[in-house]
């Protein structure tokens, strides 16, 4: 259930924001000017570690699929898209402000916040029943009775505690802007809220430029803007963020059963990538999008709250059947199995890179209390899959003197092409190691004067702190073991 409160609120959460700003994973965009709100850059090692989640993304969806392609379709579409998808009209959040402290929330989360408190405390009927309520009247429109069930239920500003609300509005989540020298109302368009819309009107392209029989899947990996009333929670709510999305045509009234493997296969990727099953849930929705005939997120437990990480949504033929009449265009495909034009079902996949990637964050931060004689101190480390972790490996010289930097040196042009591996000469090197643990480093390889003498060199692992003496020839086949997304692969085939 989502939550609406500051991450101040949730020391686990705080810690591992700071760490990701500090240790090169996120920062705040344009931080120089105080930032801007919900729009974050990614770091050296936060850049690698999002790339990775991405291409093993992408390569389980359609290297996996031989009949899943992909496409990379442009920000900016024609604005009658937006029209036709239905998010001009019905794009919207309903918001609500509070008078005294001006601050303003989303009043569907305000109200499953609620029901989430019910359900804690043992409430969990009363919880489901405020849930439908509410869905059955923001599906109705009736956004006064909303307010009002709010206020019957007790629910007050966290800031200022009152219950002093304006009316509920609807908000568009659309950014616009415009195209071209004149700026009149034909020029306006919209950044994307989301990438599915340039794989629908790419349909028939796609389909007759890779020769594909229906069943088959577009997949695309792009940016998306959703001007979010309630942007925080660091990363979970971004104003840009990107979307790896996934939309799988199919023959009509067969679709409940791609929607019923697609979600079973996707559940089944965030496990193989490390992340434990009983940390993911699926959760129907009980108010489906005006698109949909059935929807079910993933949902990972944050440290605030189970929230959603992806949507697997089965969103009929609505959108190909609305561009066909909006573009006059036929969006049919003829079956030559059946014999028969018909504009196809769609089952949908639609993950967001910056929420797995705080997933992932969450998951691997791991403070560890370690004891050493009397004296005790706290091991902070990612604890990321070797296949997604930023740096594969450190190569570190015991000393910068001796001949042993460059002999690490030749350690590394041996691996990095192969490999996100680096090389570390400054400080100790303890201190190097914890370096590495805090961006999640799998393994650490020492070089010393043993290894001029035999060409072995010291493995340290990262979760373990184990330490191990193998020979430079093995070190690239040990890494490719560890670190190479085909074991990911294996579990899903
Ligand atoms: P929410 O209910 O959290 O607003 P949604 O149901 O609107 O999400 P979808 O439209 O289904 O989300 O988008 C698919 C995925 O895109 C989400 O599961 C999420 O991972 C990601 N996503 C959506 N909005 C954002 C955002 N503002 N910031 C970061 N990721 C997002």
């Amino acid at each position: 259930m989502a939550k609406q409160q500051d991450t101040s609120e949730n020391s686990l959460f705080a810690k591992v924001i700071s760490h990701a700003k500090e240790y090169g994973f996120v920062y705040q965009s344009s931080e120089i000017y105080d930032g801007l709100q919900a729009v974050y850059d990614y770091g050296p090692w936060g850049s690698e570690l999002k790339k990775n989640l991405k291409d093993i993304w992408w390569t389980a969806m359609t290297r996996l699929n031989h009949n899943v392609v992909g496409i990379d379709a442009s920000i900016f579409m024609h604005p009658t898209t937006w029209k036709a998808s239905g998010h001009v009209d019905s794009f919207n959040d309903p918001m609500i402000d509070n008078k005294d402290s001006k601050k303003r929330y989303r009043a569907d989360v305000l109200l499953e916040d609620k029901a989430a408190a019910l359900e804690k405390e043992g409430k969990a009927d009363e919880g489901k029943a405020l849930v439908e309520k509410m869905a059955a009247l923001l599906d109705a429109d009736d956004l006064e009775g909303v307010r009002n069930l709010i206020i019957e239920q007790g629910i007050v500003c966290p800031e200022s505690g009152t219950d002093n609300w304006t009316e509920v509005r609807q908000f568009n989540l659309m950014f616009s802007t415009q195209i071209g020298s004149v700026a009149d109302d034909s020029s306006t368009v919209y950044l994307r809220p989301e990438t599915a819309q340039g794989i629908f009107v790419n349909f028939l392209n796609v389909q007759k430029t890779s020769r594909q029989k229906v069943p088959f899947g577009i997949a695309q990996i792009g940016k998306a803007f959703r001007n979010e009333i309630v942007a925080r929670q660091f990363i979970f709510r971004m104003r840009e963020f990107e979307q790896m999305e996934m939309q799988y045509f199919v023959r009509p009234n067969t679709e409940m059963e791609s929607y019923e493997r697609w979600r079973d296969a996707r559940m089944k990727w965030h496990q193989a990538v490390g992340i434990p099953a009983e940390k993911l849930r699926f959760h129907k929705h009980e108010k489906l999008a005006h698109y949909a005939n059935a929807a079910e997120d993933i949902e990972f437990e944050f440290p605030f709250g189970w929230k959603e990480v992806e949507g697997i949504h089965s969103r009929t033929d609505f959108d190909l059947k609305a561009h066909q009449e909006f573009s006059k265009k036929k969006m049919q495909y003829f079956d030559p199995e059946v014999n028969q034009n018909y504009i196809p079902y769609v089952v949908e996949t639609s993950v967001g890179a910056d929420r797995l990637f705080l997933m992932h964050l969450c998951e691997a931060y791991t403070e560890l209390t370690v004891t050493d004689g009397e004296k005790s101190k706290t091991r902070v480390f990612l604890k990321l899959h070797p296949a997604i972790a930023p740096v594969k490996a450190a190569i570190l010289p015991l000393t910068k003197k001796d001949g042993l930097p460059d002999k690490g040196m030749e350690i590394f042009r041996k691996l990095r092409a192969k490999f996100n591996v680096i090389y570390e000469e400054q400080q100790s090197i303890g201190k190097r190691y914890t370096r590495q643990d805090l961006i999640g480093t799998p393994f650490c390889i020492a070089v010393d004067h043993d290894t001029l003498e035999d060409n072995t060199v010291t493995i340290r692992h990262r979760d373990t702190t184990e330490q191990e003496r193998v020979h430079i020839d093995e070190l690239e086949a040990r890494l490719a073991e560890a670190c190479s997304p085909e074991r990911i692969y294996e579990q899903l085939l």
